[in-house]
């Protein structure tokens, strides 16, 4: 069985007060859910909030880190500083770190191996502009978004990535997918990873979608077969939306 995740993206958003609020909100969200919960707050709040959430089992995850183990990076964080505060997860490759910080493809492949040395999970993101999808050309687009990151790797390592489709024209736009369409690229993707690694190993991956997810729309989306939850952003910084959402599963 696929493992089924909700995980809240808070881009820059919410400073210590604040991440305090919603932590305090978000304390029940595993009780009532079948599906991990992580929630990804800025570097500043990640102490602060593993050690809120340790015992409730939400996880706490990071946004980025650097592929370099440690040196002179300034203003980067490295693996090892994630690990010595308990942080085991982090988000590569969102579609704003490849636009505003022109990540490609070949930088993530190195990130996404230093966080497997450090014995570190990894949400995977990628998807299609808006142009490309007009074209459609998103196929392959992800297609080559995933094998140029990922297809370095042997098939025992998938067991530490989980992937997020994340359409770009779907981001923080209020325009979510059709579950038809996020259905049809989650099998287009385990297909992907089919015909490189065999049909077991894809069925052992989980795919998340994420691109305006929100209440109205989490449950119909996560019934889909190949929808394994959601990467939620604007929704994941209200408590009651992310609940009801968390609560889908
Ligand atoms: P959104 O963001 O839910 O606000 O569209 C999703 C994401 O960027 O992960």
């Amino acid at each position: 069985m696929r493992k089924k995740i909700v995980a809240g993206n808070w881009k820059m958003n919410k400073d210590l007060v604040e991440t305090k609020t919603l932590i305090t909100e978000l304390k029940n969200a595993k009780k009532t859910s079948n599906a991990e919960v992580m929630i990804a707050p800025s570097f500043t709040n990640l102490w602060t909030a593993f050690e809120s959430l340790k015992e409730y089992g939400v996880e706490v995850i990071a946004q980025n880190m650097h592929f370099a183990e440690n040196g002179a990076y300034t203003g980067e964080v490295s693996a090892s500083m994630l690990n010595s505060i308990g942080i085991n997860t982090v988000i590569l490759g969102h579609s704003e770190r490849r636009a505003y910080f022109n990540e490609t493809d070949d930088l993530l492949a190195k990130k996404v191996n230093t966080a497997l040395k450090n014995d570190m999970c990894v949400i995977f993101c990628f998807g299609e502009e808006l142009d490309e999808r007009k074209r459609e050309n998103q196929e392959n687009v992800v297609g080559n978004q995933i094998k140029n990151g990922l297809f370095h790797l042997d098939a025992a390592a998938f067991k530490h990535i989980v992937l997020a489709y994340e359409p770009v024209w779907a981001i923080g736009t209020g325009e979510t997918a059709s579950p038809e369409q996020a259905q049809e690229m989650h099998a287009f993707i385990r297909k992907t990873l089919a015909d490189k690694y065999g049909q077991e190993m894809a069925d052992s991956v989980s795919i998340l979608y994420g691109g305006s997810v929100k209440p109205s729309n989490a449950q119909e989306i996560f019934s889909k077969p190949d929808v394994d939850g959601g990467l939620i952003g604007g929704a994941a910084l209200n408590a009651a939306d992310f609940m009801a959402i968390v609560n889908a599963f």
